[in-house]
């Protein structure tokens, strides 16, 4: 179900008009539905019910406090690749036992806070992180819970830029030398081997990869089993895509359905991180025009927001919907580029977009709830947008605009 709609001629989220929530809080700004997450992380918990199993919602996509609070009251566990996202998990009310630390380059203050924090497991990617961990845990004198990140190399069918299941990608360890990993893993003092995981890459759109992937990761863990070494989990990632366009990814439940179909063992617990298609379709992000700029063959609308707010369309070529707020059913639509203030090229929303616009409308980018925000920045100096969580008929600033004074904290001019 979609919850933002059109009801007469006007764009809403969930029960509220979004030129209230312009009006409210000003633009650009990120709305978010609270209806739209829950929805798809219950999607997920229900096809995972009737095994052992955790969902652990991968930070990175959207972390604001609030949207993690919101899961972790649904039971949510998390997946964080850093010290200042596990900070976030526990400052939301997240239960750490339910946090799995990803990422290649895990520094030994971050292995601390974890293990002070006890997460449930490092999902480690190379033999000197190994090393590392065992050596930050005998310092803390316990035994840091681990995983394997194997890379099953597979071709997920995706963007270069978020594709991360090959030989040739950086993350995790070849599937041919994982049994070595684990031996390794295995005679470290500090050490507990607790799963083996995998990420093949984001916004995949069918089945097939994961499916692959599992596949290959279970055929090692019963080589692994014969060496000696049982895993009690089987972590198969996030990467589900989402529809920004006319993709037809499948819904979260038969795409849990059909991988775990792969998984006979009914005991291990199944893990996955998802993160765009939980929260992608959930948020839009909200702008003004400022002015239409009408030159010869090609007119811009240029907007209050820009690439440092949304860096998507530009860094990966993604298309996003751009919706006008007001529907304006009778007037002739025109191309347009949506474009922001910022003095590059690459500063665009979206590009040859038919629509009927006039300067002071409100556009809606569409999809923008994964990677949005999250991605951000203070480019140009602009102060980063609020954003806000609407809930039926309530809506709630949950991150206030920046001021232009925070633009420059911690900077300091020379005595
Ligand atoms: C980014 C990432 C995810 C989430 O990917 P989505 O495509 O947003 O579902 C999960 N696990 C790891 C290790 C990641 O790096």
């Amino acid at each position: 179900m979609n919850y933002f709609t059109y009801q007469q001629d006007q764009l809403y989220a969930e029960k509220i008009p979004f030129v209230d929530i312009a009006q409210r809080f000003g633009t650009p700004c990120y709305v978010y539905s609270r209806s739209a997450i829950e929805q798809q992380w219950r999607s997920y918990e229900l096809a995972l019910a009737s095994r052992p199993h955790l969902i652990c919602y991968a930070v990175k996509a959207n972390s604001n406090i609030a949207i993690l609070n919101l899961l972790a009251r649904l039971g949510s566990g998390f997946d964080v690749v850093s010290a200042g996202e596990l900070a976030r998990v526990i400052k939301a009310g997240g239960d750490p036992r339910k946090v799995v630390f990803s990422g290649v380059g895990k520094q030994a203050q971050e292995m601390e806070m974890a293990l002070r924090a006890g997460i449930k497991c490092f999902n480690v990617e190379s033999i000197p992180e190994l090393h590392l961990l065992n050596t930050v845990a005998g310092q803390l004198h316990c035994k840091a819970p681990v995983s394997i990140r194997v890379n099953p190399d597979v071709d997920a069918n995706t963007h270069p830029y978020i594709s991360t299941g090959l030989k040739e990608n950086k993350f995790g360890v070849g599937i041919e030398e994982a049994e070595t990993v684990y031996r390794t893993a295995a005679g470290l003092e500090h050490l507990q081997i607790t799963g083996i995981d995998c990420h093949i890459g984001s916004q995949i759109t069918s089945t097939g990869p994961h499916i692959d992937a599992t596949r290959r990761i279970i055929r090692l863990m019963a080589r692994l089993k014969s060496a000696g070494i049982n895993l009690k989990h089987i972590d198969i990632g996030g990467g589900l895509g989402i529809t920004y366009a006319d993709e037809t990814p499948p819904d979260p439940s038969v795409f849990i359905n059909e991988v775990t179909r792969e998984i006979t063992d009914d005991s291990i617990e199944v893990l996955i991180e998802p993160g765009r298609s939980i929260v992608g379709n959930a948020g839009v992000l909200l702008t003004t025009v400022l002015y239409v700029k009408e030159a010869g063959h090609k007119n811009f609308a240029i907007v209050d927001a820009a690439m440092n707010d949304l860096i998507r369309p530009v860094l990966y070529d993604a298309w996003q919907q751009i919706l006008s707020v007001r529907q304006h059913i009778s007037s002739p639509k025109r191309a347009y580029d949506v474009v922001g203030p910022i003095c590059e090229t690459g500063d665009f929303l979206g590009l040859d977009r038919m629509l009927t616009i006039a300067s002071g409308d409100l556009l809606a980018i569409c999809s923008a709830g994964a990677y949005g925000f999250a991605m951000s920045s203070n480019y140009n100096s602009r102060t980063r947008a609020a954003e806000v969580l609407v809930d039926q008929d309530q809506m709630y600033e949950i991150r206030q605009r920046e001021h232009i004074e925070e633009l420059y904290r911690g900077e300091q001019i020379l005595p």
